[in-house]
């Protein structure tokens, strides 16, 4: 999934930066992230998650969820200058998990809307709803950029669903 999302990156990055309504959604989710990310935290949600995590039960970024996430939004991620981990940087955790939390920029939408009953307990109902509003809006943002790179990818005669992989060559020619 990583390799095909950074052939994808090589065949298409130059292009998919350089188109403007590319730019212009990706710019919006940024600052979305940004914003979500700040407030994520001040309601304490990644200090929760972590003490959860450092418990044995494990935690919801536990091994074998990535096989549930798509390579596109792992272009996403390149795609809003973020990196991929070459190898698990965790045991037994999410491939995307790093030892000081999620590497991605832009999350997946289980990790974004998911609230267990701890958390919830823990934040309480009205913090809970406005950080579930806050996440529809980043996982609608992330939704846009995606058909933004779709279509930009179309007008080329590309198919990112298309089986096979990116023609890295032959792409980053045109
Ligand atoms: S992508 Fe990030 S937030 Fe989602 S399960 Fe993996 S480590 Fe957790």
């Amino acid at each position: 999934m990583v390799e095909r999302a950074q052939a994808a990156w090589g065949a298409w990055g130059r292009l998919l930066a350089e188109d403007p309504a590319v730019r212009a959604k990706a710019a919006e989710l940024e600052a979305l992230v940004a914003d979500n990310q700040r407030a994520f935290a001040r309601a304490g949600v990644y200090r929760i998650c972590a003490a959860c995590a450092a418990e044995d039960s494990g935690s919801c970024c536990q091994e074998g969820i990535e096989r549930h996430f798509h390579w596109q939004h792992l272009l996403i991620n390149l795609l809003l200058g973020g990196n991929l981990p070459p190898v698990r940087q965790v045991p037994r955790q999410c491939f995307f998990n790093g030892p000081r939390g999620c590497l991605l920029r832009a999350k997946f939408s289980i990790c974004l809307n998911h609230f267990c009953p701890r958390l919830r307990r823990a934040l309480g109902d009205e913090t809970c709803e406005e950080l579930v509003r806050r996440a529809s809006r980043e996982i609608w943002a992330g939704y846009e950029l995606e058909n933004a790179v779709r279509a930009a990818l179309r007008r080329r005669g590309w198919d990112w669903e298309a089986p096979a992989p990116p023609p890295v060559e032959s792409a980053s020619q045109t």
